[in-house]
């Protein structure tokens, strides 16, 4: 086990969070922060895909989405949809509050990879961010 700050040259995995719910931004940006990857933020549906379209011109892709499904102006599903639709292969993974059967499979239907129920277990954030770094290619 190595502490994040032991391996602050390595390669660190870039992180959009997208939620409409500030406390919740700034806590995962927190604990992803610490477990080693870089993160941004948006605030809606909407605010991500264009967040996603910015860093891909840079030439500086995420690595990953943590997408509420839940928000104003543009909800999650229809980003999920939307970037898809764009032919994105992101890695996208749903927040929801409630993780039915049905729940996760409508996420999976707008084209996120994968679930995380909120409240959140920090163990599974880790084991993202670690899957992240080990996708990463080495330099
Ligand atoms: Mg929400």
């Amino acid at each position: 086990m190595t502490a994040p700050d032991a391996r602050a040259g390595a390669a660190a995995p870039r992180v959009l969070l997208v939620d409409d719910t500030e406390d919740l931004r700034v806590l995962l940006a927190r604990v992803l922060q610490r477990l080693g990857a870089r993160t941004e933020t948006a605030v809606h549906g909407q605010d991500a895909l264009d967040r996603v379209a910015e860093a891909e011109a840079a030439g500086r892709p995420f690595d990953a989405m943590l997408l509420d499904m839940q928000m104003p102006v543009l909800d999650g599903y229809d980003a999920a949809r939307a970037l898809r639709a764009r032919g994105s292969t992101l890695l996208v993974v749903a927040m929801t509050a409630h993780s039915s059967a049905e729940e996760i499979a409508l996420c999976r239907a707008a084209g996120c990879d994968r679930h995380l129920a909120k409240p959140f277990n920090p163990e599974l954030l880790r084991l993202l961010v670690e899957e992240l770094r080990a996708r990463m290619p080495t330099p």
